[in-house]
Parts: structure tokens; sequence; C-alpha cells
């Protein structure tokens, strides 16, 4: 398959997502990308609520990297990669943006992935521009930058984006039920908490303690329940099925987001990754093209799918959440295959 065709099959599958997916959604459903390009300067701080993504999608121009006519493909081999599509040259700046999934590919359960560090560094280094995108809705996104630093990552509080800021623009102003962990409610700022009569309801993910027992107990999920049949609408901060910890795989909250679909047929709006809000906010904040922005992610369904559905480039690592079978598996094509995120500068310098 060319190059060209496969973006053409990205696209296509992309417009008939965002119709199966966020058409159904109710009210406050996000706008649908129109386009793949995006130049508006736009501040971290209003960069992940769907209404400015709507309004990026609409600017024509890609300001950075170049354009098409400076650009051409080729084919690439690579003895320490596996590599299944062709490789995209810019011949004025091989300088790439990348975003980084942070669990699994960064570190696992506050362990580093070794060699994790000098590859962030060496990114930086060389000129790529980074974003940090993480599913994590369990702590501050203050608390998560500071914690990436201490066991040795360069970056800033800004660089790193979470579902939970998401929420907090795209439900300011509203009452809201939210079955989340009470670590990530600094950052729903705006958003008023209430136990009944909610606007919305929103479900956040787990995490390693004990209190999920507690926010996902039978009574606050009744209540969830009740609160969707009376009309409000269910968010969820993502959909993750299970995360990769150093106990082993552990149960996330998309079941009880499936669970409270499945009770109410009210259909969730996702607000983290995969969503299309989230990679837009993330490609508009570094002024990016998508089809020269690499993903970096451990995690098939909430990395490369939303990822390869936008028209971006894609490296899978063999760590985090990767399994022996998960190439059999993949029903998509990852751009590369990496054994851990330690192998990306040395790849991309060799590729780019
Ligand atoms: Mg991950």
């Amino acid at each position: 398959m060319s190059f060209a065709t496969s973006r053409s099959i990205a696209s296509s599958r992309l417009r008939a997502w965002l119709r199966s997916s966020w058409a159904t959604a109710r009210r406050t459903a996000p706008a649908r990308a129109t386009t793949r390009r995006f130049c508006v300067g736009v501040s971290d701080g209003d960069a992940s609520t769907s209404k400015t993504a709507s309004t990026r999608v609409s600017a024509l121009f890609a300001c950075w990297p170049p354009g098409p006519d400076e650009r051409e493909t080729r084919s690439s081999i690579s003895p320490g990669a596996m590599e299944t599509e062709r490789v995209t040259r810019i011949d004025s700046e091989p300088m790439a943006c990348i975003l980084l999934d942070v669990d699994g590919v960064l570190h696992v359960s506050g362990d580093p992935i070794p060699g994790a560090q000098q590859a962030v560094r060496r990114l930086r280094d060389t000129g790529h521009s980074l974003r940090f995108v993480t599913n994590n809705s369990t702590r501050p996104r203050a608390q998560l930058a500071e914690e990436l630093r201490s066991l040795g990552f360069d970056l800033t509080d800004d660089e790193l984006q979470t579902p939970a800021l998401t929420a907090a623009r795209e439900l300011a102003g509203k009452r809201v039920l939210a079955l989340v962990m009470a670590g990530v409610v600094p950052d729903l700022e705006g958003v008023e908490l209430v136990g009944d009569s909610a606007d919305a309801v929103l479900i956040g993910g787990c995490d390693e303690t004990v209190e999920p027992n507690q926010v996902f107990s039978y009574m606050n999920l009744a209540r969830a329940f009740s609160e969707i049949q009376m009309g409000a609408d269910l968010y969820c901060l993502h959909k993750n099925r299970w995360w990769q910890t150093s106990r082993g795989p552990l149960l996330d909250a998309g079941a009880f987001v499936a669970g409270l679909e499945y009770a109410t047929a009210v259909e969730a709006t996702v607000l983290g990754k995969p969503s299309p809000a989230y990679f837009a906010a993330a490609i508009g904040v570094l002024q990016a093209e998508p089809a020269l922005t690499w993903l970096v992610g451990d995690d098939v369904e909430a990395d490369l799918h939303g990822a390869q559905m936008f028209g971006m480039r894609t490296a899978l690592v063999r760590t985090g959440k990767f399994r022996p079978d998960t190439l059999e598996r993949l029903d998509l094509r990852p751009d590369v295959v990496l054994s851990s995120i330690a192998d990306l500068p040395e790849w991309l310098e060799r590729s780019l």
C-alpha cells in the first residue's frame, strides 16, 4: 500500500469514526476535525477544548515543519526496528513533533524504562518538539510533572497534557457528579461538583490504592446510573480497560464506563486518548502538522488507534502494555516497532 493511499484511508477512517462516535454524543459533543493542518498559535491554557479545536482546524496553513513540496518519501531499512511504512524525509528541517505517552513508555509504576531519560534529553538536544501525553487521571498535572522530574525526566508542567484539564474546560460551569480519584479534583477547577441533579456524570481512572473501592462502589455507580437516566450526559477521562503496573495488569475504569453505557444505552464522550479532541489539543500546542507528527506509545487502543486515525505517524514500543502477541493481534500498522523509547532518538536520526 502506498503512503498516499494509506493516509487517504486513515483520513476516511477518521471521518467515519467521527461520525459514528461523536455525532451520537449528546448536547456538548466535540466538533469534528475537517483538515489535518494547524497554524493558529494556541496557548496551553486554551488548547484542549473542542471549541478551540474547532477553531484551529479551520486554519488552512501549516507554519512548521515545511510543506509537502519540500518533502520527499523514501524507503528505510533499519536492523534494530520493524518498519512497516515509508518514511517521510524533510530536506530543510529534519526535526519532528513527537507526542510521548508516559505510563509504559517512560516508566512503569515509577520505575523508569532503562534509557528513557537519556532518550528524552537526546530528542530535545536534537531539536525535536516534545509533548507528554498521558491518560493518567488520578493525580494533578503539577504532581505528575514533578514525579516525572524526580525520575530524571526533563519537562515543564505545561508540556504535560492530561484528560482532567480537558474535562475542566469541557465541563466548566456545569453541575457534575464526578466519580474520580480525589487527587485529580484540583485540576477540575471551574466545575461544580455535586451529588445529585447533575448536568453530567464524569468517570475518572483508577489508581493503585484502595480508593477505587470507594469511588466505584455500587452506591456511587447506581447514583451515576440514576443521574444519566434523568438526563445527565456521560463523560469519561478515558476508557482504558487496564493498565500495566509493577504488580501486573490492573483493571481500569473503562469497565465501569462500559457498564454505565450498557445500563443506560448512553454513549460516553471520551475526553482523553484516543479522542480526536485530545490529539488536536496536543498538535495545536506544537503548531504541528499531523502527518509530520509522531506518537510514541505502548497502548494500541488508546495511543496508536487515535493517532493513526488523526493521520499521525506511530511508533509502538515493546514496553509497558506491550505483550508478545500484540503484533499478531494488531488491526493497524504502526510506522515502526521499537524495543523501547531508548531506541527512538537513533532511529529518528537515521530515518528523518
Ligand atoms: Mg501507556
